[in-house]
């Protein structure tokens, strides 16, 4: 039996409350039975107790674009990475320029750049391993990734903690100390609530139930599972857990983007750099992005005019892009037929502009 046990520490107001963790998964699994969301890269709970394996190409696939994307944005990518490339022998043998062309408008390249080395690795190696450690030594694998692979693709015992269980957890337990700080202790509940049977449903129902119950604001308490083990519940404090502390501001930086325009429509682009931000991802030429003024630094010699600017906030900067555009004869460099799709999102928004400017 894996019983929570009381909890210590000064932010815990649960105190003798604490539910045990039998209880918790037993009331979730009991739940997920019924109400498990259908996404297609889950199998039920019924297909589940039918011993249906999870395949863990797909399992894999989805945690890489879920990872800082929501399940909503990330079902389109999904259903047509699987139909283009079925298995990991397929992805590891597509072109880069099409994966990164079918990633575009996901974000976070780097994790389409992983992934598809990820992928080259284990059709060389004959597969995916079924533990942790060594899925952590993979690419683009953290250790929430290695946890959720493990556990949902290979049944292990795996402790699976994202933003949604560590809010779930913070609130059964009713832990009031703030994150980041509070992460180990959160985790240490987690593992508490982790079953022995059904580890990978018990990952997914924690999942769930952070996704459409137990949300950031106005959790659905009257429809949830664990409501009467809920210390969170119990002290009417669920909604102001888990507890944060103040966020450095995010600093802004500046940048310009060109769009040059041939007759024939076709713009001028430039494949970026393979390592840093947007890595290998085709973009439109432009100066660094700093946070001081940025210095004019035009791709050809052309009458250019300002056509605004745009906005773009990243994880760890916000970004103000000046777009001039320009109608040119002719000139070195790549010039394409523009297809906003195969564009990052910043690329898509500044080429958006540009082009209004030139055609207005
Ligand atoms: Fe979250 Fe409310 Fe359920 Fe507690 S009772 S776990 S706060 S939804």
């Amino acid at each position: 039996m894996i019983a929570a046990g009381p909890a210590h520490g000064s932010g815990n107001r649960a105190g003798a409350g604490s539910p045990s963790g039998e209880a918790v998964s037993a009331a979730l699994l009991g739940w997920y039975d019924r109400h498990a969301r259908v996404l297609p890269w889950r199998v039920g709970p019924a297909d589940r107790a039918a011993d249906i394996r999870p395949d863990p190409y797909r399992v894999w696939l989805s945690e890489i674009m879920l990872q800082q994307t929501t399940v909503a944005a990330a079902i389109p990518y999904f259903l047509r990475f699987t139909a283009r490339w079925p298995d990991i022998a397929a992805l590891a043998a597509a072109a880069d320029a099409e994966v990164m062309a079918e990633w575009a408008g996901l974000g976070y390249y780097a994790r389409a750049r992983n992934m598809l080395a990820c992928a080259r690795i284990l059709a060389a190696s004959g597969g995916f391993p079924d533990r942790e450690e060594a899925l952590r030594a993979l690419p683009g694998i953290g250790p929430y990734t290695a946890a959720a692979i493990a556990a949902i693709a290979f049944d292990r015992p795996a402790v699976v903690v994202d933003g949604n269980v560590e809010r779930v957890v913070a609130r059964l337990f009713a832990l009031t100390d703030p994150l980041p700080g509070a992460k180990a202790g959160l985790r240490a509940r987690a593992a508490a609530l982790t079953p022995r049977a059904r580890p990978g449903d018990h990952a997914q129902a924690m999942m769930d139930l952070g996704a459409t119950i137990c949300t950031p604001r106005r959790p659905a308490c009257g429809a949830c599972p664990v409501a009467g083990l809920c210390a969170a519940r119990a002290q009417g404090i669920a909604e102001t857990l888990p507890a944060r502390a103040p966020r450095a501001r995010r600093p802004e930086r500046r940048g310009i983007a060109y769009v040059a325009r041939r007759g024939d429509g076709a713009v001028l682009f430039e494949r970026r750099p393979a390592r840093g931000l947007l890595g290998g991802m085709l973009g439109l030429p432009g100066t660094d992005w700093t946070e001081a003024p940025p210095r004019p630094a035009p791709p050809l010699a052309a009458d250019w005019r300002p056509a605004g600017s745009v906005r773009h906030v990243f994880t760890h900067f916000a970004l103000t892009l000046s777009v001039e555009v320009a109608a040119v004869t002719d000139g070195p460099g790549l010039f394409l037929r523009p297809d906003p799709a195969a564009l990052p999102s910043v690329m898509r928004k500044a080429l958006r502009l540009g082009l209004a400017a030139l055609t207005g």
